[in-house]
């Protein structure tokens, strides 16, 4: 329990019930949520996603990122952990990397959203995280506004990876939209020598 936790009342998120199984989450709010998973094609990739983003996802990730609700993590983990219990890479996994933020969003915003769920979900589940070993060393400006193709020249060589030579890994993203987030990111896995690359996004 971190600092943040102890002070924060356990109630629902968004009705004020009280929590079910998953923390800041009753129940019926948990049920109302629009869970379909399944793949989507983009960019020529598969990628499986959970829940559609939208109303109280939607919220729950919003004021996660923008109001810096950190404790949200631990809501969004399950959430994550419900998406891949779904999921069947059909070989043996190594564990899993997240699209982290670049270093000057982290300094804005003070944390990297992906990263907090990615510890939590490590914390849940015991799958390996290799935290860090993707970066994002270009600061792109927000994807908000741009067309698919600004996006896609927006991300190019955005990121990096090291250290994960043969390994059949997950890849997390918390939404999918056009999908160029998760391939820029795939692509600098595949160079630095992962095997396989299962992008998974928590919402779309
Ligand atoms: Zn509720």
């Amino acid at each position: 329990m971190n600092f943040l936790d102890f002070f924060q009342d356990h109630t629902c998120y968004l009705c004020h019930e009280e929590e079910g199984t998953i923390p800041y989450l009753c129940p019926q709010c948990r049920d109302r949520l629009d869970f379909q998973p399944g793949y989507r094609q983009k960019n020529g990739q598969a990628i499986y996603n959970g829940f559609f983003y939208t109303g109280s996802l939607r919220k729950i990730l919003t004021d996660y990122k923008f109001e810096s609700k950190t404790y949200l993590s631990k809501t969004l983990a399950h959430l994550f952990i419900q998406v891949l219990g779904q999921f069947d890479p059909g070989q043996d996994l190594d564990g899993f990397v997240v699209v982290p933020s670049a270093k000057e969003t982290l300094k804005k915003r003070g944390f990297d959203p992906m990263d907090l769920i990615g510890l939590e979900i490590h914390r849940l589940s015991g799958l390996n995280y290799y935290q860090g070993r993707l970066e994002k060393i270009k600061n792109t400006p927000l994807q908000l506004g741009l067309s698919g193709k600004e996006r896609e020249e927006n991300l190019v060589q955005a990121f990096r990876a090291r250290d994960l030579e043969g390994k059949n890994i997950l890849l997390l993203d918390d939404i999918l939209t056009t999908g160029s987030t998760l391939y820029q990111a795939s692509l600098a896995l595949e160079e630095a020598g992962v095997h396989q690359v299962y992008p998974i996004s928590l919402s779309a």
